[in-house]
């Protein structure tokens, strides 16, 4: 089957068949190539409904769960967000889609590399990427006066990092998985007149979120 039909039917029977509604967010999934975001090896598999290896140990998400993600954010084309864990670029190269400007940051050095190659060969201008721990948020960038609409984390976390909480916009929305290593909680925090809700949204299992700020190892 042609790459094209592969992902016009994940989106249809992946997403919209389980409760991706949002419009904006499907179209971004039709347009961006995840095969492109795998190693040749796992190309077939590229739109099948799992995650997979990407090397170092990490893992490209499962479509639907970064859709859920995305949804949740309900981004704005004029939001400024922070991804915290690149990995192999693709949710970096989706909120691409949906957002005015994009941060990403990525621990591990190799990853971030080919993440950053390959956002360039596609010709993304919109995205700011970095190597380094992600729980500190992007500080150069942040002050008072501009900080981040939204905010999502790729990884596990042991707790809600402090840092990130504070550069978030007050309207805002943070989304993490947070939890266990092995398994966690969907979380997301709405910052809104100086007050934070939290509401949770399913069961989920991400690679740990590794920094000072979160598990130590
Ligand atoms: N969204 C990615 C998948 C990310 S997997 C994709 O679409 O491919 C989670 C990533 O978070 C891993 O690459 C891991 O190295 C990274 N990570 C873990 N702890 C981090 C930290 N403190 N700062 C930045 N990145 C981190």
């Amino acid at each position: 089957m042609k790459i094209e039909d592969q992902r016009r039917i994940m989106v249809e029977e992946q997403l919209q068949g389980r409760d991706i509604t949002d419009e904006r967010v499907l179209d971004a999934f039709r347009t961006v190539p995840r095969h492109e975001f795998v190693s040749e090896e796992l190309q077939h598999f590229a739109y099948h409904d799992n995650p997979l290896g990407i090397g170092a140990g990490q893992t490209i998400s499962q479509p639907y769960m970064v859709a859920k993600m995305l949804q949740l954010m309900c981004i704005q084309p004029t939001d400024t967000v922070l991804e915290i864990g690149t990995g192999s670029g693709y949710q970096t190269a989706l909120l691409a889609e949906l957002a005015l400007q994009v941060y990403t940051i990525e621990r591990v050095r190799s990853l971030g590399e080919e993440a950053r190659r390959r956002l360039r060969r596609l010709k993304y201008d919109n995205i700011s990427l970095k190597i380094g721990d992600g729980t500190y948020g992007w500080r150069e960038t942040f002050s008072a006066a501009k900080g981040f609409d939204k905010i999502v984390i790729a990884a596990g976390a042991p707790h809600l990092p402090e840092m990130l909480l504070s550069q978030l916009n007050d309207p805002g929305i943070m989304v993490l998985p947070q939890g266990d290593k092995l398994q966690q909680t969907l979380l997301m925090v709405e910052k809104r007149d100086g007050e934070l809700v939290e509401t949770t949204h399913g069961m989920c299992n991400f690679v740990p979120l590794i920094g000072d700020d979160a598990w130590k190892n």
